[in-house]
């Protein structure tokens, strides 16, 4: 077992990976670094700092915070000799996450740069199913109520916080999975409210290294039915993986899936990867969101009241 520690215990470490570390059958709960939280039954640390000073045989750190503190935490545990799990997005910017693979390879440690979303129950039979078909275009649609699921996250509206491409980012890394080739950036708006540093929605057009178009529209603005759906059309008939991933329909008929276990297979990867002494660290999710930043339009939109 490999003893593994915690770092910001709030939404997403409570949600999935508390949850997924006990039914883990290659990782224990060691410790939890977090300044106003602590989990039953396990030593509690204020920082990373403190964590690992205490805890020299705990092998492997899970970054949960917001992204724009994730690079000192890694930073710290890679030059400590642990094994690291990144939370999505796996950094506040590209160049911090290139640092960080390559510390972690001068350091023979694993560098683990999740995306939950690609371990959705739909993805990899989508991936199977689009192999050899010619694709027309992919629809993306991602629209979800920011009130229901972000309520208070300050952090989120902040610059680095990315905003909507918080989720959308989710879409980009199923995408970015689906296709083999690079996916390129053509253009993006971006609707920023006036009182925040970050998008509450953004359009972006690419295109595949095969030439095809996808459209993908994010909005946080979304009330009643919340969609997070990829669409692709292809010269067998249209693919259609909703729910986040989680349904899959080919030409409207169901396609029978696995049970959701998003976070317990992030868990079973990261072990592998520690195994085999490998990382992971794909930026083509993060990529584009950059790109989208870069050179998206700017449009300045009403004001947004938690
Ligand atoms: P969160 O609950 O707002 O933050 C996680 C914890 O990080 C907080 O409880 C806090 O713990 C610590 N933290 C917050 N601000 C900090 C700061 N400035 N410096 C140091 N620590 C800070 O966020 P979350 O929803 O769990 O999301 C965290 C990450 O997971 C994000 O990158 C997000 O994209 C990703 N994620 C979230 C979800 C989801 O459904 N929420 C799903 C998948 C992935 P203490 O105050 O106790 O230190």
């Amino acid at each position: 077992m490999i003893g593994v520690g915690i770092v910001g215990l709030g939404k997403i470490a409570r949600d999935q990976h508390l949850p997924a570390i006990t039914a883990s059958p290659d990782f224990t709960l060691t410790a939890v670094a977090s300044r106003n939280a602590h989990a039953e039954g396990v030593a509690a640390y204020a920082d990373i700092a403190a964590m690992l000073a205490a805890e020299p045989d705990m092998r492997a750190v899970a970054l949960c915070q917001p992204p724009q503190v994730r690079h000192a935490a890694a930073h710290a545990a890679i030059a400590a000799g642990r094994h690291v799990f990144l939370e999505k997005p796996p950094g506040a910017t590209l160049s911090e996450v290139v640092d960080l693979a390559r510390a972690a390879d001068a350091a023979g440690v694993t560098l683990f740069a999740s995306w939950h979303s690609r371990y959705a129950s739909g993805v990899e039979p989508a991936r199977v199913w689009l192999g050899g078909k010619t694709i027309r275009k992919i629809d993306i649609r991602w629209k979800e109520d920011v009130r229901h699921w972000h309520p208070g996250q300050d952090w989120i509206w902040q610059p680095g916080g990315l905003g909507v491409f918080d989720p959308g980012i989710n879409a980009l890394s199923i995408l970015t999975r689906l296709l083999p080739g690079v996916v390129r950036l053509e253009k993006a708006v971006l609707e920023f409210p006036e009182n925040r540093e970050a998008p509450i929605a953004a359009r972006l057009a690419m295109r595949s290294g095969a030439g095809f178009p996808i459209d993908a529209e994010f909005d946080w603005r979304q009330t009643g039915p919340q969609i997070w759906d990829i669409i692709v059309e292809t010269d067998a008939g249209t693919l259609s993986l909703s729910h986040g991933g989680n349904a899959l329909h080919i030409d409207g008929v169901a396609v029978e899936l696995p049970p959701e276990r998003e976070y317990p297979a992030l868990y079973a990867r990261f072990a592998r990867l520690i195994h085999e002494g490998r990382s992971d660290v794909d930026i083509a999710p993060l990529r584009l969101v950059a790109d989208a930043f870069l050179t998206g339009q700017r449009w300045s939109t009403e004001a947004f009241q938690d």
